[in-house]
C-alpha cells in the first residue's frame, strides 16, 4: 500500500479519532474541570490589523463588547471598515441578518487611547510581530489594566515568558495564538507561560468555547506547536525543490494526499516575507555545516513576498489568488541546487508526501517528548483545524500510527543517510517504535 492509499475502515477510525481528540482538548492534565474561571464580560483588542479585526469579530459574534485600540485614527478606520465589510459580505450571502450585523457592530468601540484597557476583563494584544513594541505594550498594560484582567498576546513566534516578565503579574499573562482569518478559523493555540495561573488558563479555555473556537493548550517554544512543525515541513518541501521537484509538483502531491493547500501555495498566502523574517531572526542557517535551504531568502531578496506582491513561489494575475507556475524561478532553483551541492532529478509524489509528512511527525514527536503538547491528539487537532490536514487521515500523529511507528522510524533513519543530518529521528519515536506502541495509545 502506498502512502497515498487509505482504506474506508482507516478513514472511519481517523474521523473518530479527530472527534474524540477535539473533545479531549478541554481536559488539561493538571487543571481540573472544577477550576474556577474569572468572569469575562468585556474585551480590549490592541491592534486593528488583520488579526485584531478578526479577533474583535469573534468576541462581538459571541455578544461580548470589545474596545479596539490602535495607534491612530487612520489605522482604526481601516480596521473597522474591514470588519464592517466582512459582516456586510456575510449579510449579502444571506448568512447573517442586517439586524444581527448592526447588533455586532454596535458592540465594537474604538479608541487610540490605550488607557481604555482599564475596563476590560481580557486584553488581547495583536500588534506588529516586534518584541520591542510588544514589551512596551505589556509594560503599559501592567500599569493600566484592572487587577485580575487577563493579558494575552497573539504573537506567532515570540517568547511569551519574556513578555510576561515585563509585567508584575506574569500569572495573568498567556498567549492566545489565533489563526487567520481569526473570525473564521476555529483553532486557537492557548500558550501557557511558565507562570500562567491555572485559573487564567481555565478562563481562556472557557472564553474560547464561548467565541466558538477549539482551543488547544500548548507550552512556550519557538513557533509553539503548529508553526514549529510547519517550519520543518517547509524546509523539507524546499529541499525537494532544490533536488528537482517544482513547487507545483510538491503542492500537488500533498493536495492529492488530502491537504487543503500545499506548502508553497501556503507560503505565498501567509507571506514569504513573514517566513524570511523568521529565518533572519534565527541567525546563520549554515552554522555547524548543516544543509539548509535559502529559497525564502532568495525570493525575499527579489521582493517576491507571495500573493500580496503578485509573485512568490508562484505568480498571480492581478485580482486573482490562483497560483501559476513561474518559469522565471527556474534559474533560482538551479542556483539553489548548486549551492546545496545536490543533483537535480525527478522526484515522485510518494517521496514528496513521505518526506513532508515525516518532517511533521518527527518534530511532533519531539514536541510530545518536551511536553509542549500534552497528547498526540492535541497535535492532530491543531493540524486538522489550523493547517488543512485532512480529518480522514486523522492528523499527522494518527497518520504515523496508521503507517506504523516502526516503519516511520526506519524510513527516517534512511532519510538521514540519504538527505542529511537534519533527519535525526526523534528519541520518542525511536522508543515507541522499539516498544511497538503508537503515539495515540492511551497513557
Ligand atoms: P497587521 O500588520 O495586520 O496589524 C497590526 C496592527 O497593529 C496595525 O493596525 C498597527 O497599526 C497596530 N499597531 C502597531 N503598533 C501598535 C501599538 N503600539 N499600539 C496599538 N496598535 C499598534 O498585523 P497582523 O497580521 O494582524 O499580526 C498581528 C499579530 O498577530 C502579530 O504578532 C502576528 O505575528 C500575529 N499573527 C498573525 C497571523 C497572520 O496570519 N497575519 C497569524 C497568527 C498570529
Amino acid at each position: 500500500m502506498t502512502i497515498l492509499e487509505i482504506s474506508e475502515t482507516q478513514k472511519a477510525a481517523a474521523l473518530e479519532h479527530v472527534a474524540a481528540a477535539e473533545r479531549a482538548v478541554w481536559n488539561i492534565p493538571d487543571v481540573p474541570a472544577s477550576t474556577p474561571v474569572r468572569p469575562i464580560n468585556s474585551a480590549a483588542i490592541i491592534g486593528a490589523g488583520t488579526m485584531g479585526g478578526g479577533i474583535s469579530m469573534s468576541f462581538a459574534n459571541a455578544g461580548i463588547p470589545v474596545i479596539v485600540i490602535d495607534v491612530d485614527a487612520a489605522s482604526l478606520d481601516r480596521g473597522l471598515s474591514r470588519i464592517r465589510g466582512n459582516y456586510a459580505a456575510t449579510v449579502s450571502k444571506g448568512r447573517l441578518s442586517q439586524a444581527q450585523m448592526d447588533e455586532r457592530v454596535a458592540l465594537l468601540r474604538s479608541t487610540t487611547d490605550i488607557a481604555a484597557v482599564a475596563d476590560a476583563d481580557i486584553v488581547i494584544e495583536a500588534v506588529f510581530e516586534r518584541i520591542d513594541i510588544k514589551l512596551d505594550i505589556f509594560r503599559k498594560l501592567d500599569r493600566l489594566a484592572k487587577p485580575g484582567a487577563i493579558l494575552a498576546t497573539n504573537t506567532s513566534m515570540l517568547d511569551v515568558d519574556r513578555i510576561a516578565a515585563e509585567t508584575k503579574r506574569p500569572q495573568d499573562v498567556l498567549g492566545t495564538h489565533f489563526f487567520s482569518p481569526a473570525n473564521v478559523m476555529k483553532l486557537l493555540e492557548v500558550v501557557r507561560g511558565e507562570k500562567t495561573a491555572k485559573d487564567v488558563l481555565a478562563t481562556v479555555m472557557s472564553v474560547a468555547r464561548k467565541i466558538g473556537k477549539i482551543p488547544v493548550a500548548v507550552g512556550v517554544c519557538d513557533g509553539f506547536v503548529g508553526n514549529r512543525m510547519v517550519e520543518q515541513y517547509f524546509r523539507e518541501a524546499e529541499f525537494l525543490v532544490a533536488e528537482g521537484a517544482s513547487p507545483a509538483q510538491v503542492d500537488k502531491a500533498l493536495t492529492d494526499y488530502g491537504l487543503a493547500m500545499g506548502p508553497f501555495a501556503m507560503s505565498d498566502m501567509a507571506g514569504v516575507d513573514v517566513r524570511w523574517e523568521v529565518a533572519k531572526r534565527n541567525g546563520d542557517p549554515g552554522a555547524g555545516g548543516k544543509r539548509y535551504s535559502d529559497l525564502v531568502g532568495a525570493l525575499g531578496r527579489m521582493g517576491r513576498f507571495g500573493q500580496k506582491t503578485g509573485a512568490g513561489f508562484y505568480r498571480y494575475e492581478p485580482g486573482s489568488r490562483a497560483p501559476i507556475p513561474d518559469p522565471a524561478l527556474d534559474a533560482v532553483f538551479q542556483a539553489e541546487s548548486e549551492r546545496q551541492g545536490v543533483k537535480r532529478h525527478e522526484v515522485g509524489p510518494e517521496e514528496i508526501v513521505k518526506r513532508c509528512l515525516y518532517a511533521l511527525i518527527n518534530e511532533g514527536a519531539d514536541i510530545l517528548e518536551e511536553r509542549i503538547a500534552a497528547r498526540a491528539g492535541d497535535i492532530d487537532v491543531i493540524y486538522v483545524n489550523g493547517y488543512g490536514f485532512p480529518a480522514y487521515r486523522g492528523g499527522p500523529m494518527f497518520a504515523a500510527d496508521l503507517i506504523g511507528l516502526d516503519a516511520v522510524h526506519r524510513e527516517i533513519e534512511q532519510f538521514r543517510n540519504t538527505f542529511g543530518d537534519h533527519w535525526r529521528p526523534s528519541p520518542l519515536l525511536a522508543r515507541l517504535a522499539r516498544e511497538g506502541k503508537r503515539f495515540n495509545d492511551p497513557t
